[in-house]
């Protein structure tokens, strides 16, 4: 009984959680007070050991319930305390605050650059027949872009009249299922042809390096109706340089060769650096952005188009190239964009 007395007056008296947890040590730990006294029960003699039990045990519990207890005030009263200093005007913790993927403004950016001319973007499969990928294109069978080395090929889902499933090596597979879409449409409505199409999509080849990634993104343009020239295709371009890159920006055409454009050019816009005169950095004041052109008529003919009506350009720039080029940015590795490296994507 002394034990009891002893416990619960020292229980009472404890005034925070550690006191408590010594006391309960004290008391009930495995060489405490009361678990040794119940030990010893084994020596009280056999006609009282019953009573004497039933007495210890009754001790324990009290002893148990009253640290509970006690245990159970302390927490109150530091609730209550913590209560007392919380200044509800502290203004609150403000999250994270995130923004979009680099490329996913550039492409905003680009998007609406091309609306406001009259481009409505449009969304072509990333995954589709090697028809659209590349014979509709002027592409023959033996040419090296359809090389196993330079596009992934699937090996099923074969389609007898279409061919191979590809993914897209180039947006410019929108461009035949833009014209049949335009095609019909005109059927239907008896409207004259019109397209001014902007696909922006990824694409994918075997590469890898520090200007190459095996996923990347371009923004293809098709316009297509009837008198559509060169001088077109040079407006829309010099219209883009200097809304995305600056109006110090020009451009220039050079003649290239692409399986599904004829003439075909590849376009340079000035260096940012040296707007035009030449530094190290770029070829004599220039940077290549890619390529462009007038509709080949054969590709014009696979869309269903009447080519002694219509004609049209064609251009296909990649985004992640164009933002590299953009002033003030400058990507050592463009794999870093893909990296999930957050201390790189949240400098900009
Ligand atoms: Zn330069």
């Amino acid at each position: 009984m002394q034990i009891k007395n002893d416990a619960l007056s020292l229980i009472l008296d404890a005034s925070d959680k550690k006191t408590l947890e010594e006391i309960k040590l004290q008391f009930l730990g495995r060489s405490g007070k009361l678990t040794l006294a119940l030990k010893d029960i084994t020596k009280v003699p056999l006609d009282r050991r019953a009573e004497v039990g039933k007495l210890a045990n009754e001790v324990k519990e009290s002893v148990e319930e009253a640290i509970d207890r006690q245990e159970g005030m302390l927490q109150h009263k530091t609730m209550q305390t913590k209560r007392q200093t919380l200044d509800v005007t502290n203004p609150g913790i403000t999250p994270p605050h995130g923004h979009l993927h680099l490329i996913t403004q550039a492409i905003q950016e680009i998007t609406s650059i091309f609306e406001k001319i009259g481009f409505t973007r449009v969304r072509y499969p990333e995954i589709d027949w090697d028809y659209y990928a590349f014979t509709a294109l002027n592409f023959p069978a033996n040419h090296p872009a359809r090389d196993d080395w330079e596009t992934f090929f699937t090996k099923e889902d074969t389609d007898s009249e279409k061919g191979q499933i590809v993914l897209t090596p180039h947006t410019s597979n929108g461009q035949v299922r833009e014209m049949e879409r335009a095609v019909a449409d005109s059927k239907k409505t008896g409207q004259p042809v019109s397209i001014r199409m902007l696909n922006i999509a990824k694409c994918y080849r075997r590469q890898s390096d520090v200007s190459h990634t095996q996923m990347f993104h371009q923004f293809e343009g098709l316009v297509v109706g009837e008198n559509i020239s060169i001088v077109h295709l040079k407006g829309v371009l010099d219209y883009f340089v200097k809304s995305y890159f600056g109006e110090n920006r020009t451009s220039r055409i050079r003649p290239y060769h692409f399986q599904f454009t004829e003439p075909s050019f590849e376009i340079d816009v000035t260096c940012g650096v040296c707007l035009g005169k030449g530094c190290k950095l770029c070829k004599a004041g220039w940077l290549e952005m890619g390529g462009a052109g007038m509709v080949h008529p054969n590709v014009l003919k696979y869309g269903g188009i009447d080519t002694k009506k219509y004609t049209g350009f064609a251009f296909g720039w990649g985004v992640e190239r164009v933002l590299m080029m953009k002033e003030g940015i400058e990507i050592d590795d463009l794999r870093l964009l893909y990296s999930n490296k957050l201390e790189f994507l949240e400098q900009f």
